[in-house]
């Protein structure tokens, strides 16, 4: 599971439990991107930040793990790099699947080398309850054919970082939203207390 994490929250946790017991999976490991090509613009919080909220938000699960792939890489972060490292790591015979949103999946159209990336991975679409799959499908034919994409419902959606980052910054309750360790981790650092 790639992302931000800036910060991790709810709704990447349940996620990413969904996907492994939906799928049967060894293990999730999400991947704090280091410098995301299509965030360049944007001010993202020091990749040790949240690369340290990822493992704190994780820490009780022992299926769960963080890695430093995509941080530690220098230059811009490319999901293909980080797939064929990971093919290269686990093996020919391990399934690789890629945990993201269901809208996102659709900007990996606008990833380097999308086709290499539909060979090298399965997508797990996060969706809400009651999200018309058809439709979304229909919209981006004939795109939808390259890649094999499993759909699973997640409660928890409507949590984003974007909102939680404001509130903070608003000084608005942040609790129940993400882990009391990374709510904590966060008010030790100060951490998002200007408005962006
Ligand atoms: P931001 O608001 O800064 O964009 P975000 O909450 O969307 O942050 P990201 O780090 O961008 O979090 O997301 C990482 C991955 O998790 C992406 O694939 C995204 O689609 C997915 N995702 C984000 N929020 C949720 C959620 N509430 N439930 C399930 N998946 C989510
Ligand atoms: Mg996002």
């Amino acid at each position: 599971m790639g992302g931000t994490f800036d910060p991790i929250h709810f709704g990447h946790l349940v996620t990413a439990e969904e996907a492994l017991v939906q799928f049967n999976l060894d293990r999730v490991v999400f991947m704090p991107t280091g410098h995301p090509a299509f965030k360049a613009e944007q001010v993202v919080t020091a990749a040790e930040h949240r690369y340290l909220m990822t493992v704190v938000a994780t820490a009780s699960n022992p299926d769960f793990d963080v890695s430093r792939m995509e941080i530690d890489r220098p230059g811009l972060t490319y999901t293909v790099d980080t797939l064929l490292a990971l093919r290269e790591l686990h093996g020919p015979q391990t399934d690789l699947f890629f945990i993201t949103g269901a809208d996102a999946v659709w900007e990996i159209v606008a990833w380097k080398d999308a086709d290499r990336i539909a060979d090298l991975c399965t997508f797990i679409g996060a969706t809400r309850p009651g999200y018309d799959l058809q439709i979304t499908a229909a919209q981006h034919e004939p795109l939808a054919k390259a890649f094999h994409i499993e759909y699973i419902e997640v409660p928890a959606l409507a949590i984003s970082s974007t909102d939680i980052r404001r509130r903070v910054a608003e000084r608005r309750p942040i609790r129940y939203l993400l882990p009391e360790s990374v709510a904590a981790y966060i008010h030790k650092y100060g951490l998002y207390q200007e408005t962006a």
